[in-house]
């Protein structure tokens, strides 16, 4: 079983939190970059690859600045998104445009940086068209219904609100065609939190084979394929990253018996992770304020829910660490919890662990995707702040956490009192 190891060790950990409370996100750069090379390097054979950063899953700028300087863009679906994304400097086709259900706006807002516009509904060309204009180069989601198992987080395709079904593709592209268009790419995103390395290939298999067809219907050729994101991550001690190399392996095998065999080629390969970018370079940093016993036993932290929700939301596992006692038996059974009011507020149930005292620190693994994007205010929680390990050692804030006066800045308290 592989080992979980910090990035940072227990004296350094209690040199950071004289500077920064509890609780934090800290994310590893080094991990990042790391991961970020290896990644990209598992397809230098395709020309043009590009992995477009899921943004919601960790929507920092500096960390996004990092992955910028690795070659990576920026998968937005949000006008917040795209902002972040022009913020660091991002324009054109760096960015690549996801949305569903999308306002005017934010097709407004995509278009005017450039961005890579991937439509989510046939409907979407018609109203794209009313509101801002047919973009020179148009993508769209395809959602492989019943030709594509399902996957615990995302659900069954034919269940799915995304993408267009395969005739609608037919018909969508058609359409762009008479209306001039004639740049295109495709996109897919069937999984989430995927580990076994052959779905990836087999979603590419479903794609190259839908692109052959097109080709021979409509006489249209593609600029890209993007296979989406859905990476999953070890957060298991038992599980075993995704080997890109093996992925990128049975894809190029595709690409050569449908793209190239049918004189499609030269056709870039997208990927817009994000879990698996960031995912295992995070870690949520908590203090114990209490320990209780009643019929169980339980680990009172400063973090709630709303710094994690992942394994409230999912019962998702997130490994636990508590600094100083890796090496102790780990022979307590703990429900480890945060404040909220809610039952579910559980990082951890019946988890074993190394003897826990008040004013431990322990620290969550895998917190760097989908852990504080997901945050929320409910109960009146304030967002942690985010910090960032740099590669040199140093420790710096890359967000500070939210204030009282934060959570109460929407509130006008001065209309109370001619409010009768
Ligand atoms: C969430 C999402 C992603 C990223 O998913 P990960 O599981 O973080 O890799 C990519 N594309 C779209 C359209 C998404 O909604």
């Amino acid at each position: 079983m592989e080992k979980k190891v910090l990035p940072f060790s227990k004296e350094k950990l209690d040199e950071i939190v004289q500077t920064y409370p509890t609780p934090f996100h800290i994310y590893d750069e080094k991990g990042i970059k790391e991961y970020a090379e290896y990644f990209t390097g598992s397809f230098s054979w395709n020309s043009g690859f590009k992995e477009y950063f899921a943004v919601k899953a960790l929507p920092n700028p500096y960390i996004m600045k990092i992955l910028h300087e690795k070659g990576f863009g920026a998968d937005c679906s949000s006008l917040a998104e795209l902002v972040l994304a022009e913020k660091v400097g991002m324009s054109g086709d760096e960015i690549m445009f996801t949305s569903n259900d999308t306002p005017a706006e934010e097709y407004q807002k995509a278009i005017e940086l450039g961005a890579i516009i991937n439509l989510d509904d046939i409907s979407h060309i018609d109203y794209i068209e009313k509101h801002v204009g047919i973009p020179e180069l148009v993508c769209f989601r395809y959602n492989p219904g019943a030709l594509k198992g399902g996957n615990a987080i995302i659900g069954n395709p034919e269940e799915s609100k995304y993408g267009f079904t395969r005739e609608q593709l037919f018909e969508g592209y058609k359409k762009l065609k008479e209306k001039g268009v004639k740049r295109f790419g495709i996109h897919t995103m069937v999984a989430s939190n995927e580990l076994d390395a052959d779905y990836f290939v087999e979603t590419a298999d479903i794609i190259f084979d839908t692109i052959v067809d097109i080709h021979k219907e409509l006489g249209i050729k593609f600029e890209f394929a993007n296979l989406g994101g859905g990476i999953g991550i070890p957060y298991k001690r038992e599980h075993k990253p995704v080997d890109m190399q093996r992925v990128s392996a049975g894809i190029k095998d595709l690409y050569e018996k449908y793209i190239a065999a049918n004189g499609l080629a030269p056709m870039k390969i997208f990927f817009e992770s994000g879990r698996a970018i960031t995912g295992p370079f995070g870690y949520l940093v908590a203090r114990v304020l209490h320990f209780k016993e009643t019929y169980k036993k339980y680990v009172g932290l400063d973090a709630s829910m709303h710094n994690l929700m992942r394994p409230a939301m999912y019962k998702a596992y997130h490994h636990i660490s508590v600094p100083g006692k890796e090496e102790q038996p780990h022979n307590m059974l703990y429900d480890v919890t945060g404040s909220l009011c809610e039952n579910n507020d559980k990082f951890a149930i019946n988890r074993l662990l190394p003897e826990i005292e008040v004013d431990d620190l322990v620290v969550i693994h895998d917190t760097g995707a989908h852990g504080h994007s997901m945050g929320f205010n409910y109960n009146g929680k304030l967002r942690s702040a985010e910090l960032l390990l740099r590669e040199n050692g140093e420790v710096v804030q890359i967000r500070r956490a939210e204030t009282l006066d934060d959570y109460f800045a929407t509130l006008d308290f001065k209309g109370l009192d001619s409010f009768k």
